[in-house]
């Protein structure tokens, strides 16, 4: 029987922003792994803040099983984190919060800097490159440089040999900026296989000495774009009923919960979400079609097909945690009768 290499991927209990851990465990199986057959496993939870050191064990549950292609019989095990009992979530378990519905579908496009030395990956070590402008789906040396476009394309690789449900990649305005799109169907899919693309990609930059800078405006108040990672999202009822009347009892919804939303759409989100650079001011709800200057985005076809289809919210930011957002999202739907 074959040795699989089952590396268990969890989130830690860091706030505002929680990091990825993992660590291997080797057990033998005759083909690749089933969900349903992989064991629970524990972790110190001292060292990841997520227990006291008298009490330190915490539980891996997992969720989700994806094929490795870097190692021989490698396994990616996507975990919630659970209390002693193996039942109870953890506080920083907030995957568990998210509503179940299997016709959920979410889109998330994850904006990322590559970082070296300090700086975004091909800016001089004094001052800046020239300004934006040609770098945003740009092609040649001097927009891209020699090495980002051969991380993307392997990370690329990588995340389909997974089966992680990749949509596109695209070179972003600012210069060592990229963009990946991931669409899911159900209300966890999307929001596990963006985790599990974060952490293919960091993985992968180790070796070439590149950090992955999450934060939604790394370069602060500049005329440098910031980072974001807009959720596409649509239920059965949106797509199949919808309707005028029922989308502007939802918007009504979305401004209502303006601050609960804003609470988990990513930290220092003010510092991006300005009213400049394709975003509309954090703290004042708006939507329209085809507008990328509003809080929600009503594409075209939507308002063309009887206000039926999917919305853009545009401002979670990069560093947003998709169960988060997945869940605030499908709570304030919740929360308008469609009857
Ligand atoms: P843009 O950059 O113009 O906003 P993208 O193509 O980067 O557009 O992202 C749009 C995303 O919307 C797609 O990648 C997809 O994941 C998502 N999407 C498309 N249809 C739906 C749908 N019915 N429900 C939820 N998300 C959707
Ligand atoms: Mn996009
Ligand atoms: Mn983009
Ligand atoms: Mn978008």
């Amino acid at each position: 029987m074959p040795k699989f290499k089952l590396e268990y991927i969890w989130l830690d209990g860091y706030e505002p922003v929680q990091n990825l851990r993992s660590k291997t465990q080797i057990k033998e199986f005759d083909s690749f792994p089933t969900l349903e057959q992989l064991p629970l496993w524990g972790f110190d939870g001292s060292s990841t803040m997520q227990a006291e050191g008298h009490s330190s064990d915490c539980v891996l549950k997992p969720v989700a099983v994806y094929p490795d292609a870097t190692r021989n019989h490698g396994v990616l095990v996507m975990c919630e984190v659970m209390m002693p009992d193996g039942k109870t979530p953890h506080a920083s378990n907030h995957r568990s919060t998210i509503l179940d519905d299997a016709d959920a579908w979410f889109g998330f496009e994850q904006e990322y800097f590559m970082y070296q030395d300090g700086r975004p990956l091909g800016f001089p070590e004094n001052g800046y490159p020239a300004p934006q402008g040609p770098y945003y789906t740009g092609v040649g040396f001097k927009n891209v440089g020699g090495v980002a476009r051969e991380i993307v394309e392997e990370h690329l690789d990588l995340c389909l040999a997974a089966g992680i449900n990749h949509e596109g990649i695209n070179a972003e305005v600012a210069k060592g900026q990229w963009e990946f799109q991931i669409f899911g169907k159900g209300s966890r899919t999307a929001a596990d296989q963006i985790w599990v693309a974060r952490y293919i990609l960091l993985r992968l930059c180790e070796s070439y000495g590149i950090d992955i800078e999450w934060h939604c405006k790394p370069l602060g108040d500049t005329d440098w774009n910031g980072s974001g990672m807009h959720c596409n999202f649509s239920t059965k009822f949106m797509r199949e009923t919808g309707g005028k009347d029922y989308f502007e009892k939802l918007m009504k919804q979305f401004e209502k919960n303006l601050h609960d939303h804003i609470k988990v759409y990513g930290p220092d989100n003010h510092l991006r979400l300005t009213g400049k650079h394709e975003t509309a001011p954090w703290n004042k709800f708006s939507y329209g079609i085809a507008d990328r200057g509003a809080s929600i985005r009503v594409p075209h076809s939507f308002a063309n097909n009887g206000y039926k289809g999917y919305l853009e919210d545009r401002r979670p930011n990069s560093q947003g945690c998709p169960y988060q957002i997945a869940s605030q999202v499908l709570k304030t739907i919740s929360e308008v009768p469609t009857a």
